[in-house]
Parts: C-alpha cells; structure tokens; sequence
C-alpha cells in the first residue's frame, strides 16, 4: 500500500482490494457499489493555479471523500483527477444512487486552497458487485463505461446499467421518435476542442451530433445514427449537421474563427447523390472558408466502395476541404489503401489510446500508426486522452494533435466558446505550455 493514502493506486494493489471485496461479498451473499469520481476541469485548475495547488487540492478532495465515506468503505486516488469510493453492504442500486447524490451535494460547496477558493464540479460513474461484473476487470470496465455515460450524457452520476435492457428500450422510442427530433429541433451540435500537442494551442474541434431527448435527456450518436441509417433518415440528418456546423463557426466570434472545425460523414451520406453539390452550397451560404472545414470519414466507409468513395474524396478536396481518418486501426487498416487516399490526417482509434499506458500492445499500435503516418505526410490526431500521462506520452512520441476528456468533453456551442476563452488565458500566462 502506498505511504501517502492521496497517491495513486497501483493496479495490482487495486485489484486485490477489489477481489477481497468480491470474495468477501461472495462469503455473506452481500453486494457492494463502486464509485468512479472524475474532476475534469482539473487540468485547466493546474494550468490556473499551478501545480503545488493542484497537489493540496488532491489532498482535500481524499479528506471530504473520506469524511463522507464510513469506516467499512474506502477511498483510492485511481489516477490523477480520478477517485474510487468502494461502498460495502449496499441494498440495491438505490444505496449507491443515494452516495453518489451525497458526495455530489458535498462537492456543491467550494474548496479553500490556500488564498484560492476552488469550485469543482464532478462526474461519477457507479457499478454494483455481482450485477455489474463478476470479478475486478469486468467491474473496473462497467465503471469506467458508466462514467464516460455520465459524461456523455451530462448527467452529473450515471449507475452502470446492463446494455442488453437498456438497448432493447432505446431501440423502441428511437425508432418512433427520431423522424420527429429533427422537427422539434431537438438535435444539437456539440464541440470537442483538439490540441496541438508541440504548442499547446486550441487547433480546431470536433462536431459531434446529440439528440436532446425531452424525457431521456442526451443520447449518444452511437445509438441513434445506425437507425438514422437504416430508416434513410440518415441524408436529412447529414445535411442538418453540416448547415449547423457551418452556421454556428460563422457566429463564432472573431478570436475563434481561425479553428479548425471537423465532421463526421457516416457511411450512409456516401450514397447520396447531393453531397458534394449540398456542402458546395452550405460552404458559399455562410462564406466558409473550405481550409477551415475537415471532413472524417471510417476506414469501413472507404473500404465499402473504395473507387466512390475516392472520387467524393476527390472533390472534397478539389473544394480545399480536409479529410481526416477516423478511428484507424478498428478496420481493415491496409496500409497499401493510404496512399491512394487524398487524406490529410489521420485520427488514431480512442480504443488503443485509452489504454496505451496500460496496454504494451496498444502502446506498441500507437508509436506504429504515428511513425507510419507521418511517413505518409499526414497528420495525426489521438482521440481519447484521459489523463496527463498519456498526453504527455503522445507529445514524446510526436503526435500531432491531441482530443479527449482529458482536455475537454464535447460542450455545447456556448460552453465551447466559454471553456475556449478560460483556456486561452491560462496558457497566455504561461511562458511554456506544459498540459
Ligand atoms: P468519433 O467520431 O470517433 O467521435 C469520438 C467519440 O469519442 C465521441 O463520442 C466522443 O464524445 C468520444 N470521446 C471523446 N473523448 C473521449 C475520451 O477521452 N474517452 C472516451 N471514452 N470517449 C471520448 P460520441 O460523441 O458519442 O460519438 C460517437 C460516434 O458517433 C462518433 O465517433 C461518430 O462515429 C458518431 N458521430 C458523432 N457525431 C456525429 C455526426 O455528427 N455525424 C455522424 N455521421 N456521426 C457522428
Ligand atoms: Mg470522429
Ligand atoms: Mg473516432
């Protein structure tokens, strides 16, 4: 066991916690909850504080968790902004909505750091033992899942729940619903800033599509746009998130609008005859400059029909529009079909970057993609950056650009705008940008 309780814990430390709990659980045919507490500002509170601020805060948070907490549970730091709240002898979900509901309201009140009064807002993702997973893995990855839910979904807490109930649910009201979303004006557009690892500066963002469902709250694209797809509703959605992606940069204000600003294209827009005639128009409606524009595309897009799907490539990028790769690696990842694609950029799969600390193999797939890469002349952007260790290891490795919650959720357009500006002070009073 670590000296210093606020240090983090080791794996295997952690997981002999955990498989005590479960054994122990297993002997009195009991249930525990664990609790996955995320500070996400808490990079940009470095950056404004400095670190030695950074360092007592850590220190507070572990004492008010552990306050809250009682003698039979515990308290980890599991990475750098992130805590484990193990809770034992739990009654069903309902005991660990109502710890989370409890720390959450503890947090409602602001740190004293020193002279600095520091208001911190977290996210919690929770898992129950034996329903979430039998054994340490599988309950480390529902939590994990339910705290990127919570984030996604900006639900403050998010209790892992069984995919397969959850989808058959989903699957009924997104069909009925969807065709109404777009006339109810119920999409929205969110933004993900993407950083220039060598200079620290905001370089662009990505445009992910949300579905604000009035009862459901925000529903993540994966679960809807494979609908989309299948229903055709698919064209009408593609145009509207190009139409409001190049309407709101031009409202950006004018110490934004250099970014960058990257969309999705699904599979399906390929098929449509419009496309490129549609974004011609779109780009000459609201003056966009085609240099500030990227489109991403899969690697399965490309592969389906790749003759096609190179010539709308093509005229993409005849228009001066950027192509990026999204998620490479997750498919056919021939490295022969790089060369004939008029790609600018590359963005590595978040599912090696995730784990690329954790993981030699992934690591392995990292540092290759970028090599390879950059021999092509491309680009390349991790996606999936959760913490400074693995920024900090992407910037060694001289990865170009860097996307993730450990630089910023996806926010809504006025919440960018605003998380822009903060960022862009902190950094302007650093000398050098070290995330
Ligand atoms: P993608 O294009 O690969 O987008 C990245 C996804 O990773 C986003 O999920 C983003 O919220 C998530 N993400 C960002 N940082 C992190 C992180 O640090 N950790 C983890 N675990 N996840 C992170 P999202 O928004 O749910 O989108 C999922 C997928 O849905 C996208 O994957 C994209 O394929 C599709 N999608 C999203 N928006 C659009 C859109 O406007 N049009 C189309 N056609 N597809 C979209
Ligand atoms: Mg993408
Ligand atoms: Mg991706």
């Amino acid at each position: 066991m670590s000296a210093n309780p606020t240090h983090i814990v080791q794996r295997e430390h952690l997981f002999s916690i955990l498989d005590e709990a479960i054994e122990q659980s297993k002997s009195e045919s009991s249930e525990f909850a664990l609790l996955l507490l995320k500070i996400d500002q808490f990079r940009s509170l470095n950056l404004t504080h400095g670190f030695d601020i950074g360092d007592l805060l850590i220190e507070d948070i572990f004492q008010r968790l552990t306050n809250i907490a009682r003698p039979q549970d515990r308290v980890l730091r599991y990475a750098g902004s992130e805590f484990l709240i193990l809770i034992r002898h739990i009654q069903g979900e309902g005991h660990a909505d109502l710890a989370a509901i409890r720390i959450l309201a503890e947090f409602e009140d602001s740190f004293q750091v020193t002279d600095h009064r520091i208001r911190i807002n977290p996210n919690i993702g929770g898992a129950i033992f034996p329903h979430h997973g039998r054994d340490s893995t599988a309950l480390c990855s529902s939590l994990e899942k339910a705290l990127v839910e919570s984030k996604n979904s900006l639900e403050r807490y998010f209790i892992f729940a069984n995919k397969s109930d959850q989808d058959e649910n989903l699957d009924w009201d997104i069909r009925s619903e969807l065709k109404f979303a777009l006339e109810k004006d119920q999409l929205e557009l969110h933004f993900q800033p993407q950083v220039d690892l060598q200079t620290g500066q905001v370089s662009g963002a990505e445009a992910l599509l949300r579905w604000k469902h009035p009862i459901r709250g925000y529903v993540s694209p994966g679960c809807f746009i494979p609908i989309a797809e299948l229903d055709g509703l698919i064209h009408e959605i593609t145009l509207w998130i190009i139409h409001s992606a190049l309407w709101l940069i031009s409202e950006w204000p004018a110490n934004v609008d250099k970014l960058r600003i990257s969309i999705n294209l699904s599979p399906k827009s390929f098929e449509y005859e419009g496309l490129i005639e549609s974004i011609h128009d779109t780009t000459a409606i609201f003056d966009t400059r085609p240099d500030q524009l990227t489109f991403e595309v899969t690697e399965s897009t490309i592969m389906k029909d790749m003759n096609s799907a190179i010539m709308i490539l093509d005229d993409l990028k005849e228009m001066g529009i950027n192509i990026s790769i999204d998620d490479f690696g997750t498919g056919y990842s021939s490295l022969s079909y790089l060369k004939r694609l008029p790609a600018n950029e590359l963005k590595i799969d978040r599912s090696f970057v995730t784990n690329m600390l954790q993981d030699d193999i992934d690591l392995h797939i990292v540092k290759s993609i970028i090599t390879m890469a950059q021999g092509f002349g491309l680009t390349v952007v991790a996606e999936g950056i959760e913490d400074r260790e693995t920024y900090q290891m992407l910037n060694s490795l001289g990865c170009d650009i860097a996307q993730g919650i450990y630089v910023s959720k996806p926010l809504p357009p006025q919440a960018f705008i605003e998380w822009l500006n903060q960022y862009n002070q902190a950094i302007s009073q650093l000398a050098t940008v070290t995330l």
